[in-house]
């Protein structure tokens, strides 16, 4: 068995690619594929509004809030997010916490002025910035829960008068959150929700039809909630298999409990990185993500034979990102506990071998 620790396309749990692979061939058991039948026939928006309802359920999402589930990935809203929310002459407020977060404020540029609040780009984005203002005039403050790229995670959301606008990519259903607390938050869903190609979004209606200008249907919120996701034929495959992750988070006792096991995978690998002197950790202590596990090692000349090592083990895509180096265990909701067992025994298998 291989151990998936890619950082996504992330892991999906085996019952739902089986369920998913069943469908392709046989919707329950109609006699057709999930891919040859219309997107507004029946069966198929009951898959839909089941995968809505799952999400609404899941997060506890209160009244006044819509779910969506459209398409050209977190990348897109970097864009939808200031072309809905931020008239021409308004500002929006941003945290700079990586990557990510870069890419967002690249775009809002475009929309109307965004201002960076703090960033931690100087130190490679190890730790998040705690300390700043968020200018009272910002429409919006965004920010991103979970920095793939880096390995840190807000702990503690900001309280903010300010709408927050929040990118959850990569740790969405991983904790509990309050939704209420947020003005709009979206996630790619190919990082713990289910396969590449829809991005979920959720946001407060009352923030919507203020950006004064004329927005492309395709890519705007109201005409989307109008249509409920589908104003153009949806991206079905993806909202399935969607919909059969969060059934699988149900079953597992909700996000309160997946949040519990992730504590606890994320708890032992950092225990043994803390611990075995080969391996050291890169962010600072409390920004550490539960999600994105990144470390060095102590020799640097070591680094590529460990890789080697953890391949030849089954260990696979544990190597860090390029604008990080060293390595990175993304241990996403899927990832059985036994994995992480697995890794761990590796590290502590190569430090023996290394004395
Ligand atoms: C992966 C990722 C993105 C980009 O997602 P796409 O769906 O590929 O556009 C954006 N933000 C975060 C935090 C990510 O992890």
């Amino acid at each position: 068995m291989k151990h998936n620790f890619g950082a996504g396309p992330g892991i999906l749990p085996h019952e739902v690619l089986k369920q998913s692979a069943e469908a392709v061939l046989d919707l329950n058991g109609i006699g057709l594929s999930l891919l040859e039948i219309s997107h507004r026939s029946p069966e198929f928006e009951s898959v839909l509004n089941e995968a809505v309802s799952l999400v609404k359920e899941l997060l506890h999402v209160p009244a006044g809030y819509s779910v969506l589930f459209l398409q050209g990935g977190a990348s897109l809203q970097f864009s939808m997010v200031p072309y809905n929310l931020l008239p021409q002459d308004k500002t929006a407020a941003y945290l700079e916490t990586g990557v990510w977060a870069n890419k967002a404020i690249k775009e809002a540029k475009l929309f109307g002025t965004p201002v960076v609040v703090a960033t931690d780009k100087e130190n490679n984005f190890r730790t998040i910035p705690k300390k700043y203002e968020v200018p009272s005039d910002a429409v919006y403050f965004h920010i991103t829960s979970n920095n793939t790229i880096y390995g840190t995670q807000i702990h503690e959301f900001p309280k903010s008068e300010i709408p927050l606008v929040c990118d959850m990519s990569s740790d969405i259903f991983s904790r509990d959150i309050s939704v209420a607390d947020f003005g709009l938050i979206y996630a790619g869903a190919q990082k713990n929700m289910g396969p590449a190609g829809t991005t979920l979004v959720i946001v407060k209606d009352d923030l919507l039809g203020k950006s004064g200008r004329a927005i492309p249907s395709m890519l705007n919120y109201q005409l989307e909630i109008d249509n409920g996701s589908m104003y153009n034929t949806p991206p079905v495959f993806a909202i399935y298999v969607s919909m059969l992750t969060l059934r699988w988070i149900k079953a597992k006792g909700g996000v309160a409990a997946i949040e519990k096991a992730n504590e606890e995978k994320a708890r032992i690998l950092y225990e043994e990185i803390d611990r075995n002197p080969l391996f050291k950790g890169v962010c600072s202590a409390e920004d550490r993500s539960t999600m994105n596990v990144c470390f060095i090692m102590e020799k640097p000349e070591l680094e590529k034979p460990f890789l080697k090592f953890a391949e030849e083990r089954d260990i696979i895509g544990i190597k860090g990102h390029r604008s990080a180096g060293g390595f990175r265990a993304s241990i996403y909701n899927a990832m059985p506990i036994t994995s992480i067992h697995a890794l761990v025994d590796v590290m502590q298998e190569f430090a023996e071998k290394n004395k």
